[in-house]
């Protein structure tokens, strides 16, 4: 057992929850009572305009139905722009955050000039032109610059995770998922230098989760494996930052009829939680865990023993 343990499920209220967000919730929740630690909820509403009105309440009442309840009120992040803004700021005194004043378009233009089509999962990698300022044209986005962070030693370890497997040499981050071993990604090669605030205002998800899972005192992140390749970027930040790296455990995805993961762009189905113990069989499945009978409280407390710590 780990001195201290603090998980949390961050849910975006873009739509209720589905079969597949229950396993990130149940793994999370069993992962922090298997480590006799806390468990915290934060409502990850920073992209104001995907969010659905009342979707936080309804993902709420599903947790609570299926027996998850957190032991901290939940946090919501669009009451804490001002976290974000200041360390918006203090990457910006640390010359390691610039302004943008690039379009999609300009972004396109830019790559085909240099011969590169540079796209990973529809988003292409920013060639880096409002490096040397903005020229003359408005700001618009402020990004990150992913090639300043040259470190040759592996940062200090975190104390509780006793390993120094997350390092970062010449802007390559090593981390090592709990589940899926040692990764590795060349952040302004394979990703190039991030959107931290957008033209709309809006800070991002790789900001904004950066920030609260420092202020949080997360240190274990357990979430679906559709993420994990945002772990890197996560880590780099961090560690422009001076914040702790967690420990990170990403959690099987749940298939679709037509073999893509489900999600809610792909008009997932919302969780039928008037049945919470079949739910949760579903989702204890996917985590290989044993089906159980009886009651939700009896069936969390057969999983947290066969978790194990
Ligand atoms: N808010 C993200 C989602 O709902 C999860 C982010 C995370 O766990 O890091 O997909």
């Amino acid at each position: 057992m780990v001195a201290q343990y603090i998980g949390r499920f961050s849910p975006s209220p873009t739509g209720a929850l589905h079969a597949g967000s229950l396993v990130a919730a149940l793994a999370s929740w069993l992962d922090a009572r298997a480590h006799g630690g806390q468990w915290l909820v934060r409502i990850e509403d920073v992209d104001r305009p995907r969010c659905v009105a009342g979707m936080d309440r309804v993902i709420l009442q599903q947790l609570a139905a299926c027996g998850l309840h957190p032991d901290e009120p939940p946090v919501w992040q669009s009451q804490r722009t001002g976290l974000y803004q200041q360390a918006l700021d203090q990457l910006v005194v640390q010359g390691l955050a610039y302004p943008c004043a690039c379009s999609r378009k300009d972004i396109e233009t830019a790559l085909s000039r240099l011969g590169q089509t540079r796209a990973r999962h529809g988003e292409l990698v920013y060639p880096g032109t409002c490096r040397t300022g903005l020229h003359g044209r408005f700001g618009r986005a402020w990004r990150l610059r992913t090639d300043l962070f040259k470190q040759n030693r592996p940062p200090a370890p975190v104390e509780y995770t006793q390993d120094a497997t997350n390092f970062i040499v010449n802007n390559v981050v090593h981390w090592t998922d709990r589940r899926l071993g040692a990764q590795q990604q060349d952040v302004p090669a394979q990703v190039g230098d991030f959107v931290l605030k957008r033209f709309d205002g809006c800070f991002t998800y790789q900001l904004a989760v950066v920030v609260d899972d420092a202020a949080q005192g997360i240190t274990d992140v357990v979430r679906g494996e559709d993420l994990a390749d945002n772990t890197a970027r996560q880590i780099l930040l961090q560690q422009c930052l001076g914040l702790p790296t967690p420990r990170y455990l990403h959690t099987p995805l749940v298939l679709g009829a037509n073999g893509e993961k489900l999600s809610k762009q792909n008009g997932a189905q919302a969780l039928d939680t008037t049945e919470p113990l079949a739910a949760l069989n579903q989702a204890a499945r996917v985590l290989g865990l044993p089906a159980c009978s009886g009651s939700v409280a009896g069936a969390l407390e057969a999983w947290v023993e066969a978790w194990g710590a």
